[in-house]
């Protein structure tokens, strides 16, 4: 038997997930959510990721971006050094592309504010 917890909303729902031959067997949760979740986590766990990137400009040191889709949970170190390794060197915006298929997971890295932009008009 593995338990988890899940993290689909606040309840936290503590999950017991047991295996009867091919198929998972889920209880603890309180709704579907929590099934599909047990059954991902089992077989596919992925998590979202959120994190700052580098750019050139010295108003604006840091932009913040996340990924577009859920990506491996057993990557997100691999996704952030590609991260961290990126410089911002044009004045991108919210849902402009920083990291393209990163790391061929299917998902970008995307800016997620306008700040490079908002400080350009400020100092212009
Ligand atoms: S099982 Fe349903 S109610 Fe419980 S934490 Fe997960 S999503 Fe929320």
């Amino acid at each position: 038997m593995t338990e988890l917890t899940c993290i689909v909303c606040p309840r936290s729902c503590k999950l017991q997930i047991s295996a009867d031959k091919e198929t998972l067997i889920v209880t603890g949760n309180a709704c579907k959510r929590g099934a599909v979740f047990a059954q991902n986590e089992m077989t596919d766990p992925r998590r979202t990721l959120c994190s700052t990137v580098a750019t050139v400009f010295p108003e604006a040191p840091v932009l913040p971006v996340r990924v577009s889709d859920e990506i491996p949970k057993a990557k997100i170190f691999d996704v952030m050094r590609e991260i961290n390794r990126t410089v911002v060197k044009t004045r991108i915006g919210r849902g402009d592309v920083v990291i393209k298929n990163v790391l061929g997971l299917g998902a970008d890295v995307i800016a997620t504010s306008d700040l490079l932009k908002e400080k350009a008009g400020e100092t212009s």
